[in-house]
């Protein structure tokens, strides 16, 4: 259940785009912070605790990637971002900085009131723990303390991030197609979108150390999705495996 009171910071400098999205949320019942720019937005986050950041690309100063990239050095709140147009360099470009998904101007307010309800949900659900803990080599799934390690060192994740790992965790040593996982981590709306997909996993794989080429972690199943290693690939391995590039 996504809870009705969650507070949504919008940061976008247009005001009239601004009240839109404002009145938007708040008819479906959030409370709205508001923010004209990305340095204003990251106190805000600091200070408050919202529970997701809606947050354009093209502001004054400090832009929306870089934004993004500045929150999840601390935060793992889900973020959405708001691209111009359909840019698709763009859409991916918000993805690599951590963001959880995006929404492209000129959106509906339907659409809009239906990605934040989804991002809510997917960050209300959390990781259903089966076990309190799973182990790859070096690499440590602590679901109770909602923590990932390396080595011993903390890996910070974004929400998407940490509830994909999970799922991949729970299920290593198992194939899971690319719809499947689109469909558990970010809704059946969101099935064929597996650029999603593909810059997620890139993302993780390069917190976790994995090398795209040559995974250890994170094995791509070519055509059928991925499957998590329940022991690291030992590196090097043989050229043309199936678990190479993605
Ligand atoms: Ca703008």
């Amino acid at each position: 259940m996504v809870r009705k009171n969650a507070c949504v910071l919008v940061v976008e400098d247009d005001s009239r785009m601004l009240r839109l999205e404002q009145l938007t949320l708040e008819k479906e019942g959030y409370s709205v912070t508001l923010s004209q720019s990305g340095e204003e937005a990251l106190e805000i986050l600091a200070e408050t605790n919202p529970s997701l950041v809606l947050l354009d690309i093209g502001l004054p100063g400090m832009d929306g990637f870089t934004t993004c990239q500045r929150i999840r050095e601390f935060s793992q709140v889900p973020v959405i971002m708001v691209t111009a147009r359909d840019i698709n360099k763009d859409k991916v470009r918000g993805l690599e900085f951590g963001a959880d998904d995006y929404i492209t101007k000129p959106f509906l307010a339907s659409e809009l009131a239906a990605r934040v309800k989804a991002a809510l949900r997917r960050s209300s659900s959390g990781a259903e723990a089966t076990s309190p803990s799973f182990q790859c080599g070096d690499l440590v799934v602590d679901y109770a303390k909602n923590r990932i390690s390396k080595r011993g060192e903390e890996v910070l994740l974004s929400s998407t991030e940490y509830r994909l790992l999970c799922y991949l965790a729970r299920n290593a040593g198992r194939i899971v197609t690319r719809d499947q996982i689109l469909e558990r981590i970010w809704g059946e709306e969101y099935l064929g979108e597996s650029h999603l997909l593909h810059v997620t996993i890139g993302r993780l794989r390069q917190k976790l150390g994995d090398d795209p080429k040559r995974p250890r972690y994170i094995l791509t199943r070519r055509g059928i999705g991925y499957s998590f290693a329940t022991e690291p690939v030992a590196v090097p391995v043989q050229a043309g495996s199936s678990a190479s590039g993605y």
